[in-house]
């Protein structure tokens, strides 16, 4: 089983709505609190609400929390909690569709509410396949985030794998190029320029602030630039695995890149030690959506896949910048294109602890 969260925008609740979200996380909030303080709470079941007050708060909700505290409190001796948002089980959270449009429904303060959601393509594929019964509800939470509110679910399915072909994409991550995926010498190429520059920027500026000591603001700042970066991610990731489907790829290869100290002779490389978390995550979004298409997703060794020719001449001088020249049979292509191709052929053997993590 694969397990992905997905998190659902609710769309605009009207002012009623909000205060009953907002009085259900001040009411689970100091609920929890108070848990923390109570004598018997590894005895406790869902009655010791009434001890605790008189408003309601849906048993659904009540018995997610005196879980989730006596967890939390035996793992690392939380003090206090700040919030503590509603948390609902399977049985309790559902999705409905109507008129097209796609619904939530959960229990409230005063009734069980339907909420329409804001939801993606790709978030509509999942729900699709929840009420088609291919994947699976788990628990959902519904938190505010920036002004909006969110219910964040839990969705698990069994992957399948529908190409039986034996075409082969490899996704090659950089940072002249972010991505370079090729099918064959076909290539899809994203450039990274603009991130690179958006991320300068937001580093520079931080070294300003930095010797103003101002850690909040230092903070504020890479929490948007790496919503920038998760945006963009989303959205390469996206195109990708589309043109995987579109061209009835069976298989995305990737370089396992966890545990690689590459010295920076080249700004690529330079560029994949600055930049790993952000190509860490592109990987993974590509690896979940490839798998939500029924594509499979393999990751190989990395191993001179910069520096390999097609007539298969190894040798670093192969590699002039931003173009791959065999210095033996003078083959001319772009070089990270090059590195896709190779990855797509794995020509340094497929990477096998990554492997058994990704299956
Ligand atoms: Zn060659």
């Amino acid at each position: 089983m694969e397990t992905i969260s997905l998190k659902l925008e609710l769309m605009k609740p009207t002012h009623a709505k909000e205060q009953i979200y907002c009085k259900m996380t001040e009411l689970n909030t100091a609920f929890s609190n108070w848990l923390l303080q109570y004598d018997e709470l590894s005895k406790a079941t869902s009655k010791v609400y009434k001890l605790f007050s008189a408003d309601k708060l849906p048993s659904a909700i009540v018995n997610q929390t005196i879980r989730e505290v006596k967890s939390q409190k035996k793992n690392q001796k939380a003090k206090a909690f700040r919030r503590f948002w509603c948390t609902f089980n399977n049985q309790n959270l559902k999705v409905e569709k109507e008129n097209g449009l796609y619904k939530l429904s959960f229990p409230t303060l005063e009734k069980r509410v339907g909420v329409p959601v804001v939801a993606e393509l790709y978030q509509q594929h999942w729900l699709d396949k929840i009420l088609s019964g291919e994947a699976k509800l788990g628990a959902g939470e519904l938190y505010k985030k920036k002004g909006k509110w969110y219910m964040s679910v839990a969705v698990s399915f069994e992957p399948k794998v529908v190409s039986s072909s034996s075409k082969m994409m490899g996704v090659d991550v950089g940072l002249n190029y972010l991505a370079v995926a090729s099918i064959g010498t076909n290539s899809l190429f994203f450039k990274g320029n603009e991130a690179a520059f958006i991320r300068r920027t937001f580093s520079s500026r931080r070294k300003t602030l930095g010797s103003n000591k101002l850690l909040s603001v230092i903070k504020a700042s890479k929490d948007k630039e790496s919503q920038w970066m998760k945006n963009l991610n989303h959205k390469i990731s996206r195109q990708i695995v589309h043109f995987a489907a579109e061209n009835g790829v069976r298989c995305i290869r990737m370089e396992d890149l966890t545990g690689i100290r590459r010295k920076a002779k080249s700004k690529k490389d330079a560029g994949r030690n600055l930049h790993s978390w952000a190509h860490y995550q592109l990987q993974q979004f590509i690896e979940y959506k490839a798998k939500m298409a029924g594509i499979q997703v393999e990751y190989v060794n990395p191993h001179h896949t910069s520096q390999t020719c097609k007539c298969g001449h190894v040798d670093k001088k192969n590699r002039k910048k931003h173009t791959f020249v065999c210095v033996k049979c003078q083959y001319k292509l772009h070089a990270d294109a090059n590195a896709a191709i190779n990855i797509s052929k794995a020509i340094s053997g497929l990477s096998k602890k990554k492997n058994k993590q990704a299956a």
